[in-house]
């Protein structure tokens, strides 16, 4: 039964109840403790000889079962069992993990487009505690293989596909293979396309990574992370102490609202994949449109590769307006369908133009380097009605 019931049916049914557990308040199990039966059983679970619940850092059943399911997502019919944590935030996911793997003198090889968040974690963060970064450019997975080679200093390889804000996609299984000959851990974010459409574990990736606060919640209502990985033993010795020593644990309530909104995944993502090729194949055609980078487009470089390691292109889109910055500053002030926020991957539509919104502090110069030109225009396709969408766009494009 376990392995073979499909995608969509993973995300509705389960997960099981919890293993027993007696919780001090009633579930959600907002509870920071669990009481024991008698003081032999207290003993045993204390000391790792039966499985069971103590405090809610450590573990919690509500929690736990929904990494579990996102587990059981990342590994759907991969043919073994990944295993997960969920964490308060993507960023919590991304730092715990790290610094589970990483020590003082290692490096890790990632590129220059990725959330801006975790460039800045790699940089604020990781390099004061002398964990280095190289950055290159992993679209050409070839001198991704050779700067593995040289530098053995280098013990992590992190990325991102499709990545902001040109959705450029890398070759999961060629980076994953180099990572494997040099023997490091590979890990990949994979927040932008969700297991129902790319599952980095297949293609030899140790680790995933969430920001569960985009697709996989889905509805804006919560912030939390997933790190989800292929070896137990690992997970258990190396991840876990690091999520209960830094506290980056979830929360039973976040966790929960997770859960609801994996129920809808699967149609959730075909809507949004179904609604984004209408909008990107329509705006490809519009005078005002310069570009539009969209993975489902013949004219996007990633293209083929997107065709052979993803179900389906995803929600994400961006294009670049004729007329540079007051283009997009008149664009964005007549919207009036879609919202203006700076998130992704909720049920409804989201435009950010990052040289007016996210990066208005970031020096011009830096901007271009990371493709976030003046009229660019980030979309997270909603599953409203496409004609809605193209319908404010189109007044917007107009004005
Ligand atoms: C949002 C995001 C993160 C960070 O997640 P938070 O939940 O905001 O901490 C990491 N990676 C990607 C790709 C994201 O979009």
């Amino acid at each position: 039964m376990k392995k073979t019931i499909g995608f969509g049916s993973t995300c509705v049914r389960g997960p099981e109840a919890p293993r027993p557990a007696k919780p001090h308040q009633l579930p959600i199990y907002a509870t920071s403790s669990f009481v024991f039966e008698s003081i032999e059983e207290g003993m045993e679970v204390f000391s790792g000889q039966r499985p069971g619940y103590l405090y809610s850092r450590f573990g919690n059943p509500t929690i736990d079962a929904v990494a579990e399911k996102i587990a059981r997502l990342e590994s759907h019919r991969l043919g073994f069992d990944a295993h997960g944590y969920l964490s308060s935030s993507g960023m919590s996911a991304i730092s715990t993990l790290l610094l589970a793997l990483l020590k003082p003198g290692d490096r890790i090889l990632t590129q220059g487009n990725l959330y801006g968040g975790t460039t800045e974690l790699f940089r604020k963060v990781l390099e004061p505690l002398n964990i280095g970064i190289t950055l290159a450019s992993l679209g050409d997975s070839g001198a991704a293989a050779r700067i593995l080679a040289q530098d053995p200093s280098i013990r992590l390889l992190y990325f991102e596909t499709p990545a902001n804000p040109t959705m450029e996609c890398l070759d999961i299984a060629a980076l994953c293979e180099a990572g494997r000959k040099t023997g490091c851990f590979v890990v990949a974010d994979n927040t932008f396309a969700t297991p129902y459409l790319q599952q980095p574990l297949g293609l030899g990736a140790d680790f995933v990574v969430h920001s569960t606060t985009k697709y996989l919640n889905g509805h804006g209502n919560s912030t939390a992370g997933a790190i989800i990985g292929k070896d137990a033993g690992l997970m258990k010795e190396a991840v876990f102490p690091k999520l209960k020593l830094l506290g980056a644990n979830c929360n039973p309530w976040d966790a929960w609202l997770i859960n609801n909104g994996l129920k809808t995944l699967e149609i959730r993502m075909e809507r949004h994949c179904r609604n984004a090729i209408r909008i990107a194949e329509w705006m490809e055609n519009h005078p005002e449109v310069e570009r539009v980078n969209y993975p489902g487009l013949k004219s996007h470089p990633g293209h083929e590769l997107a065709k052979r390691q993803m179900r389906d292109f995803g929600g994400m889109l961006s294009f670049e307006l004729k007329g540079g910055l007051e283009a997009g500053k008149r664009f964005m002030s007549r919207i009036r369908f879609c919202s203006l926020a700076p998130t992704m991957g909720d049920v409804d539509t989201l435009i950010l133009h990052p040289a007016s919104m996210s990066h208005l502090n970031v020096p011009r110069e830096i901007r271009l380097e990371n493709g976030i030109t003046d009229g660019l225009v980030r979309l997270s396709v909603g599953i409203e009605n496409a004609e809605d969408i193209i319908a404010d766009l189109e007044q917007a494009l107009e004005g």
